[in-house]
């Protein structure tokens, strides 16, 4: 039967599970979705995760202290008046704001398995409910994006990574930690055509190994030096936009006498960087040029979440797109523009 995966790494990918006497034996590939959309090892395993011998299949209630491991099985009126006596009392002490809605997980599709909208909803009725902001998956971007970029949605289509002249896969895994079912795909087409696909990691990961033409390692936490090495090439090789940056930014002469060290602190030059990174200057630079030489419409890259604390790279990596990505950058939600997520 066809179905779809559900974990969160936002790929949804359509499988095929195959059933024998209501087992599910095997989850595959979906052939009506085209080759460019692959599951992976996750969805594959489902039917291991299913079946586990460990998992949790009845209601249990704890009865030792928080950690202590003692539970006892309870059916679901017990755990219902279990549950209802706690929200109850909880509200009535410390009003409906003492309870925080917590659950939930990114992707989740549909309304049956996202615990997120139920939970939500049920507290809601309830008489309401405290609400997180942000979370350790997208704050950082969230925070930073909308900043720089005057929207917290920017991001492409990853079918027009196949119009890409260079792709820079930056702290991107997308072999090993997917995000969609079929970018991997595509960069692999991409690099077919003869694309250079750089990927910059600490570590030589399988997407480095498998997808990339160059690796650029750095020390574990250092994007933000790399990437401020790499705006101090662009700025010193006069491989900025001015005009756009004039037009369309504020804030600029700031940024550059911060990277130029005309405020008093230290040039970030890919020298200064490779004492923090790690990195061979000469090789910062390379990558500085091939990007910062590749125009505009040409370049396509895939950001996530890199190593070092993450808003401040976020910021940096967004100043590259900003100061590079011209006319075209102009971010829209799934722009079809393949430099909509440029980045240094
Ligand atoms: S890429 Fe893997 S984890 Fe993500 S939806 Fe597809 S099968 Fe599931």
């Amino acid at each position: 039967m066809a179905v779809t995966c559900n974990k969160d790494c936002g790929g949804g990918c359509p499988l095929v599970a195959e059933v024998d006497d209501g087992r599910v034996t095997r989850v595959r590939d979906n052939p009506l979705a085209g080759r460019t959309m692959k599951g992976c090892a996750r969805g594959y395993e489902m039917p291991r995760v299913v079946y586990a011998p460990d998992r949790v299949l009845k209601l249990l209630l704890r009865t030792g202290p928080r950690g202590s491991g003692q539970f006892r099985e309870a059916g679901w009126p017990e755990a219902l008046e279990v549950a209802a006596r706690g929200l109850a009392e909880v509200q009535s002490r410390f009003g409906a704001g003492s309870i925080l809605a917590l659950a939930g997980f990114g992707s989740g599709r549909g309304s049956l398995p996202s615990t997120q909208r139920l939970t939500r909803l049920f507290l809601a009725l309830l008489g309401g409910y405290t609400e997180i902001t942000g979370g350790y998956s997208s704050a950082a971007a969230d925070f930073v994006t909308p900043t720089v970029l005057g929207t917290y949605l920017p991001g492409i289509d990853a079918a027009t990574l196949r119009h890409s002249m260079l792709i820079i896969l930056w702290g991107a895994n997308v072999t090993d930690t997917r995000l969609g079912c079929d970018t991997e795909f595509h960069i692999r087409e991409a690099r077919r055509r003869g694309v250079d696909v750089i990927v910059v990691d600490p570590r030589r990961s399988a997407t480095a190994a498998k997808l990339g033409t160059r690796w650029i390692p750095l020390r574990p936490g250092s994007d933000v030096a790399l990437m401020m090495a790499v705006l101090h090439v662009l700025l010193s090789e006069g491989l900025v936009d001015r005009p756009f940056v004039e037009a369309h930014s504020s804030g600029f002469e700031q940024l550059e006498r911060h990277i130029l060290g005309n405020d008093g602190g230290v040039a970030k030059t890919p020298a200064w960087a490779e004492g923090l990174c790690g990195t061979p200057e000469t090789l910062i630079r390379e990558l500085a040029l091939a990007y910062g030489r590749m125009q505009c419409w040409k370049a396509a890259a895939a950001a996530f979440p890199p190593t070092s604390a993450p808003s401040t790279a976020w910021a940096a990596i967004t100043w590259c797109r900003a100061v590079t990505c011209t006319r075209a950058c102009v971010p829209t939600r799934r722009s079809t523009l393949a430099c909509a997520t440029t980045i240094c």
